[in-house]
């Protein structure tokens, strides 16, 4: 049995009753990019605020994210909007620069959570950082990977900490981008029943038509809340393009979500 150490993540002033909504661009390209999204995304009530700032990249050449020059683009973002900042953290460097740049939470992503050095190393660079990390899960299906990663976290004294739901890479080609393989979250809720997991609809979709049905899913299964990518002009994305959502079609696909009887 994982003996997590967890308290309930706190965006103060936010109302995290379900769904617990995290929205924004895959990446942070331009400040006006950056601003413009953010300021669709506060006019329609979103509170927490996404931005991939270093990317990690399947193959070189790339566009691997702008770096720390974007780190001031979502400070401006806090200040002008209230929404709280979060950004994806692979190195020790990374966690620092976000600290130094008042990010409000961190997420690990699904290459880094499969790598236990990595995700070691950015242990260790959060000790006696108290804000809400989120731990995806890594692209290969393996709960205890996953389950490590969190324990690594939580080890370094994180105790807002949560898991997403990203899917997972599958050889034979499917309809999604990332297989969900939902009996593993499942089974990680089973295992860990007070940890909270949101799901990641864009990645595991790939396409902007199938995050409604796949945010639905997630809700019909009890989950706690959903990560979107939203652009305010997807089609020209520097990265993630056919997966993103205008804020406006973000809101329909809000709008619609049915919050049935809980099924796990
Ligand atoms: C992302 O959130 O933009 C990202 C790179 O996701 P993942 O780690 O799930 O591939
Ligand atoms: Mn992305």
């Amino acid at each position: 049995m994982s003996q997590l150490k967890l308290e309930p993540i706190k965006f103060p002033g936010v109302d995290l009753k379900r769904p617990m909504i995290i929205a924004g661009p895959c990446s942070a390209e331009t400040e006006e990019q950056t601003l413009s999204t953010a300021r669709l995304l506060a006019a329609m009530g979103v509170k927490v605020f996404r931005a991939g700032i270093w990317k990690p990249r399947t193959r070189p050449g790339a566009f691997e994210g702008v770096g720390s020059i974007g780190l001031p683009w979502l400070k401006k973002v806090k200040e002008e909007t209230g929404m709280f900042i979060g950004v994806e953290v692979a190195t020790a460097h990374h966690v620092y620069e976000a600290i130094k740049h008042g990010v409000d939470m961190m997420w690990v992503g699904a290459r880094t959570s499969a790598n236990p050095f990595a995700v070691q190393e950015v242990a260790d660079a959060l000790k006696g950082v108290n804000i809400p990390v989120f731990v995806k899960n890594p692209v290969n299906p393996d709960l205890e990977l996953w389950i490590g990663a969190l324990e690594r976290i939580n080890g370094a004294g994180i105790t807002q900490l949560a898991a997403i739901h990203r899917g997972f890479s599958t050889y034979d080609k499917t309809e999604f981008r990332n297989h969900p393989q939902w009996q593993i979250p499942i089974e990680l809720h089973r295992r860990i029943p007070e940890l909270p997991i949101i799901t990641d609809p864009s990645h595991i979709g790939g396409k902007r038509e199938l995050i409604a049905d796949i945010s639905q899913e997630a809700m019909d299964l009890n989950f706690d809340g959903l990560i979107i990518e939203s652009h305010y002009n997807p089609e020209k994305a520097w990265s993630d393009a056919s997966q993103q959502l205008t804020p406006e079609d973000l809101k329909k696909v809000l709008d619609a979500l049915v919050l049935r009887r809980p099924s796990i």
